[in-house]
């Protein structure tokens, strides 16, 4: 089973271990780490939707920096809350339309 895939310069890998258990324990599909590597449950992998809205957050994080943007997403969370957070408002944004559709996975 493939386990890893690259778009652009980043990869889409499934999470294992601790960081699998994590997304799992939390209900979380995906996570974009600061190194460019995307961190996707298994039944995720070839979700699309999912895909685009991580990549909108790596894209966030070269934008913003590695520093900054974390910081920058945990002010934003704590005073917009999820939904209304920036960050997450252009990653939903960016799900339907960025990088790549069905036909690219
Ligand atoms: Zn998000």
């Amino acid at each position: 089973m493939q386990t890893e895939k690259h778009i652009k310069c980043v990869t889409i890998r499934v999470a294992s271990g601790l960081v699998g258990w994590y997304l799992e324990a939390f209900n979380i599909k995906a996570l974009a780490s600061n190194w460019n590597v995307i961190y996707i449950q298994k039944r995720w992998f070839d979700d699309s939707t999912t895909i685009n809205h991580q990549l909108c957050h790596t894209q966030q994080i070269r934008d913003d920096g590695l520093f900054w943007m974390p910081i920058k997403y945990l002010w934003y969370w704590l005073r917009y809350g999820a939904e209304e957070n920036p960050y997450e408002i252009q990653a939903k944004k960016a799900e339907k339309r960025l990088f790549i559709n069905k036909g690219n996975l």
